[in-house]
């Protein structure tokens, strides 16, 4: 018998005789702390402990990404929001570490380019790890650079995606990197995420900030924002919602 079960169950109130013989099902029941109730909501709507970062009428927790200036330039219409091109990225003025996101995005019903012209934007956890997106519905590009892809470093596992002007959502679990004292790496960021709820990449390790060019390396860093990407193509996005874990 495992010393530390013993004690635990001696602890939890059980008589010897019961935790040494391990025989009694109650021994395995934990009753306590029990989890916070919340409503879950659904597609449309945010669980009651979700922070809302985007309900349809106005970017006020969204900032420009190169300068901080608000309000943040992208058009906000119809209880949506596109990227304006040119503008610049954005980012969320909260800043996070450990988080549950949802977030949909559509890229445009008119396909107008290829490949990575084709509807890109992404979704940048902690400002530099790229979720990207991507119309990727029958349009070739490389594997690690679709939509879903941790970009230019994990392919998705499948392509889930919906075609040009469809509402497509993600749903993402990110754990934060930690870093020594030093500001060596102690842990990488890990990420899984649903893509239109089919799971796309499963505890996915992340090789460090997102580059377009050479190999991605760790800077040490502490809680950032969430960004999203101007790559030129006019995407928009509606319903994003953080869970801080
Ligand atoms: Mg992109």
């Amino acid at each position: 018998m495992k010393k530390q079960f013993l004690s635990a169950c001696l602890l939890a109130g059980f008589s010897f005789s019961a935790c040494f013989a391990q025989k009694d099902p109650k021994l395995t029941e934990q009753w306590n702390p029990v989890p916070p109730v919340i409503n879950p909501g659904s597609a449309q709507q945010a669980p009651s402990d979700a922070i809302v970062l985007f309900d349809g009428k106005n970017l006020s927790e969204w900032v420009s990404a190169k300068d901080g200036s608000t309000p943040a330039a992208w058009v906000v219409e119809n209880g949506i929001f596109t990227v304006k091109a040119g503008t610049g990225d954005i980012k969320t003025k909260q800043v996070f570490e450990d988080f549950q996101l949802h977030i949909e995005w559509r890229t445009p019903a008119k396909v107008e380019s290829e490949g990575q012209g084709r509807g890109n934007s992404g979704v940048f956890l902690m400002e530099q790890y790229e979720l990207q997106v991507l119309d990727s519905y029958g349009n070739t590009t490389y594997s690690n650079g679709q939509a879903g892809s941790i970009y230019k470093q994990t392919m998705p596992m499948v392509n889930a995606s919906k075609g040009p002007g469809e509402w497509q959502t993600y749903d993402v679990i990110f754990t934060a990197p930690r870093f020594l004292d030093n500001g060596m790496l102690k842990s990488p960021a890990r990420i899984t995420v649903l893509h239109n709820g089919v799971l796309i990449q499963n505890n996915t390790a992340i090789a460090g900030a997102t580059e377009f060019i050479g190999i991605a390396t760790y800077k040490k860093h502490g809680p950032m924002g969430i960004k999203l990407q101007d790559h030129g193509n006019p995407v928009s996005f509606r319903n994003i919602w953080v869970r801080k874990l």
